[in-house]
């Protein structure tokens, strides 16, 4: 293997290392099981990670809210 070769595969690990950093990042994501405030609806939704709070929008009645 010629060392420019090397170099390449070398990028590339780093590259996928770095994809891989970014899903686990995804995976540190806040699932919450919210309760519309309006119908009483279940709706699942997600917050940035050590984010306990976001907003969305109730997949029953389209009403928009803040989870508590
Ligand atoms: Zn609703």
């Amino acid at each position: 293997m010629s060392k420019q070769a090397m170099r390449e595969d070398a990028e590339r690990l780093v590259r996928e290392a770095m994809e891989k950093k970014g899903v686990t990042v995804k995976q540190g994501d806040t699932r919450i099981e919210a309760t519309c405030g309006k119908c009483g609806a279940k709706n699942r939704v997600t917050a940035p990670k050590g984010q306990l709070r976001t907003k969305f929008a109730c997949k029953e009645c389209g009403h928009k809210q803040d989870t508590l």
